[in-house]
């Protein structure tokens, strides 16, 4: 994993968010979040279905950007569509931010809680 991109911004140009937007509760959580942190200006939503997917235009733009992948889970879709395709990312998993798969309810107030806690990893 890398923590900076490797293009000629200098480290200023905006990280590339890729959620797993899984039907769980905590994949609702990661797009809502991504899409909350765009909405911020912390960076900009991209499509990991996408990268999955290995349509190249995204592959190429991965690579040289700095990659924030947001999972769910622990299951880690978001992560293991990275390291199939050999791409760097910064890997986060919500269920690490006190929220429960299956049973934690996804107000606005916790998507809001945990973009905070989110942007302070990136
Ligand atoms: S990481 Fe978890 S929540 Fe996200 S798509 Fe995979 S199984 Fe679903």
């Amino acid at each position: 994993m890398s923590e900076s991109c490797s293009c000629s911004c200098g480290g200023n140009c905006k990280p590339l968010l890729y959620a797993c937007s899984g039907a769980a509760n905590t994949g609702y959580l990661a797009d809502a979040v991504a899409r909350s942190l765009m909405k911020n200006g912390t960076g900009s939503m991209t499509c990991l279905a996408a990268v999955g997917a290995g349509l190249s235009g995204f592959t190429e733009t991965a690579k040289n950007a700095k990659n924030i992948v947001i999972d769910g889970c622990p299951t880690a879709c978001g992560k293991k569509i990275f390291e199939a395709q050999n791409l760097d990312f910064t890997h986060l998993v919500l269920t690490d931010f006190d929220v429960q798969k299956g049973k934690t309810e996804i107000t606005p107030e916790l998507i809001e809680k945990t973009a905070i806690k989110v942007e302070n990893k990136i």
